[in-house]
Parts: structure tokens; C-alpha cells; sequence
């Protein structure tokens, strides 16, 4: 048991644009009390102190913000060492690099070193949950898996099947792909905090064949999740089109297989005709937001208004190594100027709703993560928004909440996060100040 104080934000729902008051959540002398890796009390620190049970320590960040951990609905931990390859767009950049380095998580070795550091690195930047592809190698999973297990963190995480259009390190032999993923569902799937999601590469890169029995797995699950790309770049589009002559539209094709659902993650969701959103709306899937890399790879800009106008489910997510930052903040500033390259606006509040409440909804799991309240799990990341010169300097002139949150998401970065905590431990070496 422990008591974290400082100024504590959780949002309620959506923001109905800037200045929602009623969205949040924000206690200015906060306390979290945490039992048993999840949050027991959450409340003013002058109501809460009385009821503490003598000796509990307490652990107090003056100044700074206790929100619910990030949430990272979309990023590949076989691609810690592809991140920032120069040069390509996508179907070059996945032959060039990816597919390299993918290859060599057919070691176990080497998927057990990236996959703690691929863990490490979230809790650097505050992100306590993420939605991983691995691999092609089951074994690649497996290692992501009990690296999270150890650490008690919530990992939702698939072996990235496919059978064409790809090197032979990276395609399962004929009949392996489903029952090796199977295997996983059975042995990881709601085991401690462990999810799995079915993950089909792309259409691309699976056979008919392939993305039925997916698409049958899915269904023989009903609590698993299913994560894919889907609509990033005009030439995947095309030769899509050429793979899928009978299927009116990419998410068709999706669809045809039973791949859409609530259940679904639909990784950047660019270039999209109004039959394909409608289908999206239809089947409660959601669209996933990955700005950095929509940039860096040169894919496009995602119409989160029309989307959302829509009534499309929408998460962020980094996408790294597509992305370029493990940082939602950095991502939440990306998306801020890929919405106003369209004319867009994206409010502080909504982004830190986007990160925290908002993603847990996408993923289900809104009653134990993305929250400070009761029963959910002590996910937490305490951000500072004085952490550099530059920020401590902006931050003279910042008159309200708001305000302060929109200088955190433009300016911070992981220097932004004094501690993370999963399960209610501290993820981090860094000092905490007693009180
Ligand atoms: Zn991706």
C-alpha cells in the first residue's frame, strides 16, 4: 500500500471541445491511494490523509501532474531498431528495413533483450499499456509476454502472420500460422494482466486462405482483440485492389473475412471512400491515429474530424518504428499539426482524453486502465511541466489548466515524465520526493 500526492487529472468522457470543464476530473492537492497494485482511494489529499492507516508512505510530487498512464494502441517492439530508417515510403521502408530486422526475432535471445527494452522504454515515456505486433515468430511473443508478465504491465500483443510478400524468415509454413497463434491466445490470453490480439500483417500479406482462418479464430475468441493496417499509402491501396479484384474497397476485404468489429484495431485509415468509413461506423471498429509515422513515411493526413463526424472510433497511437517517438506527448503534438494542415483543431483536453480515457475505450478496457478512480489498476504517469528551461520559461505566462497542457503536449517529451508507476510500483529509478 502507498499514497502518491500531487495535482491529479483523470477525464470523464469525451471533451466536447476546448474549455470542457465537465470532462474532467482535477483535484489541485491530490492523493491516490493505491492496495494491491490497483487504485483503492482517489480524492483531496485533506479528506483522504485522515482515513490513511498510520506508516503508509506517501510519496509527494509538488507542482506536478498524477494522470493515468499513457496508452499506446498501435506500435511494433520488433521495430525498436528499424525507427528512423531514411528514405522510403511504406512498401519500400517495409523490404528495406523492416523486414531485416523483423528476421532476426527468430532468435529468442534477441526478442528477450528488445522486448525488455521495448518495455523500458514505454514506462520512460509514461506508457503503461501498449498494443503490440511482434513478429512473425511466435516466439517473439512469447518473450514480449513474459517480459510484461514479470513486470505485472498490461500488454495487449500478436505474432504478425503472414504467408506472401514477404522473405522467407518472415513467412509461417504452410499450416503453422493459426494454430502457433492459437497456442499463444491459449497460453497468454488473460493471464495476469496478458491479452493477445489476432494480427494479420496486412491484406498484402496473407492469403484468402489465411485471412479466413483469421478471421475464424477471431470469432472462436470472443474476448480477443484483432489489430491490422488498413488504407495507409496509395500504392499498398493499388496493389491491394490487384490482390482483391472481387472486393469492392480495402476494408471490404477486411470485412469479407470477419476482421471489422468492435474488437478491431485499424492501424492509419488515410485514404478512405465514404463506403469504407460507413463500414468502419458500422462495425464499431476503430480507427487508430498514428501521426508521426503518417509523416515521417510520407503516407498522408488522417481526417480525424470527418472521421469522428462520422461516428468512427478513433484512438492515437505512435506506430513506432514507422512513428518516430515512444513519446504520446510527441505524438499528441503531431497529430495537433496534422489536424491543422486540414483546417482541424485539436484541444489539450481532447489529446490527454485521447491518451488516457479514450484509448482504454478503444481497447475495451475502460474500466481498468485510463482512469484514476476505484478498482482500476495504479497505472499512473506524473508529468512535469516545468521539465526544461524552455517549458519552466513558457510556463511563467500560462494562466489556466488547459493552457498548461496544450505547452506540456507541444513542448514535453519523456523529460516530461518524473515517474511512472505500473501496478501501483514505481517503473522508474528516478528520485521521488518523500513528504
Ligand atoms: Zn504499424
Amino acid at each position: 500500500m502507498r499514497a502518491i500526492r500531487g495535482r491529479v487529472l483523470t477525464f470523464l468522457r469525451a471533451p466536447r471541445g476546448a474549455g470542457d470543464a465537465q470532462s474532467y476530473r482535477y483535484i489541485e492537492d491530490g492523493m491516490v491511494v493505491v492496495k494491491g497494485g490497483r487504485i483503492e482511494a482517489a480524492g483531496p489529499t485533506a479528506e483522504l490523509t485522515a482515513q490513511l492507516p498510520a506508516g503508509i508512505p506517501v510519496e509527494h510530487f509538488p507542482d506536478l501532474l498524477i494522470m493515468p498512464g499513457f496508452i499506446d494502441p498501435h506500435i511494433h517492439y520488433p521495430q525498436t531498431q528499424v525507427i528512423a530508417s531514411y528514405g522510403a515510403q511504406l512498401l519500400e521502408w517495409l523490404e528495406k528495413y523492416t523486414f531485416v530486422e523483423e528476421q532476426k526475432f527468430a532468435d529468442p535471445a534477441h526478442a528477450a533483450r528488445n522486448a525488455e527494452f521495448f518495455l523500458d522504454e514505454l514506462a520512460r515515456n509514461g506508457t503503461t499499456t501498449a498494443v503490440a505486433y511482434c513478429s512473425a515468430h511466435p516466439g517473439s511473443a512469447e518473450a514480449l509476454f513474459t517480459a510484461a508478465h514479470n513486470r505485472n504491465a498490461g500488454m495487449i500483443a500478436g505474432n504478425a502472420v503472414m504467408n506472401r510478400h514477404g522473405p522467407p524468415g518472415l513467412l509461417a509454413p504452410a499450416g503453422t500460422a493459426i494454430a502457433d497463434s492459437r497456442d499463444l491466445i491459449r497460453r497468454w490470453h488473460g493471464k495476469g494482466r496478458q491479452r493477445y490480439a489476432v494480427t494479420p500483417r496486412f491484406a498484402i500479406t496473407s492469403t484468402d486462405e489465411q485471412l479466413a482462418e483469421l478471421g475464424a479464430l477471431l470469432a472462436e475468441f470472443p474476448t480477443v482483440l484483432m489489430q491490422t493496417h488498413l488504407a495507409e499509402n496509395l500504392n499498398e491501396i493499388a496493389t491491394v485492389k490487384k490482390l482483391f479484384p472481387s472486393d469492392p474497397s480495402y476494408t471490404a476485404v477486411y470485412a469479407r473475412f470477419g476482421l471489422l468489429g468492435p474488437r478491431s484495431l485499424l492501424g492509419h485509415c488515410i485514404h478512405l471512400v465514404r463506403d469504407e468509413i460507413a463500414l468502419l461506423r458500422d462495425t464499431r471498429s476503430v480507427a487508430v491515429f498514428c501521426p508521426t509515422s503518417n509523416l515521417f513515411i510520407g503516407s498522408g493526413l488522417f481526417d480525424y474530424d470527418g472521421l469522428a463526424a462520422a461516428g468512427v472510433r478513433i484512438a492515437l497511437a505512435t506506430d513506432v518504428g514507422g512513428g518516430t517517438s515512444y513519446s504520446m506527448l510527441r505524438t499528441a503534438a503531431e497529430a495537433y499539426k496534422v489536424m491543422q494542415l486540414q483546417g482541424q483543431n485539436l484541444p489539450a483536453l481532447a489529446a490527454f482524453d485521447l491518451m488516457t480515457r479514450a484509448n482504454a475505450e478503444a481497447l475495451g478496457l475502460e474500466k481498468e486502465i485510463g482512469a484514476i478512480s476505484p478498482g482500476a489498476f495504479a497505472d499512473l504517469v506524473v508529468l512535469d511541466p516545468r521539465a526544461t528551461p524552455a517549458m519552466a520559461h513558457r510556463m511563467e505566462t500560462v494562466r489556466d489548466l488547459e493552457e498548461e497542457l496544450f505547452v506540456l503536449m507541444t513542448l514535453g517529451d519523456d523529460r516530461a515524465v518524473r515517474q511512472t508507476y505500473i501496478a501501483g510500483e514505481p517503473a522508474l529509478r528516478s528520485a521521488i520526493a518523500s513528504a
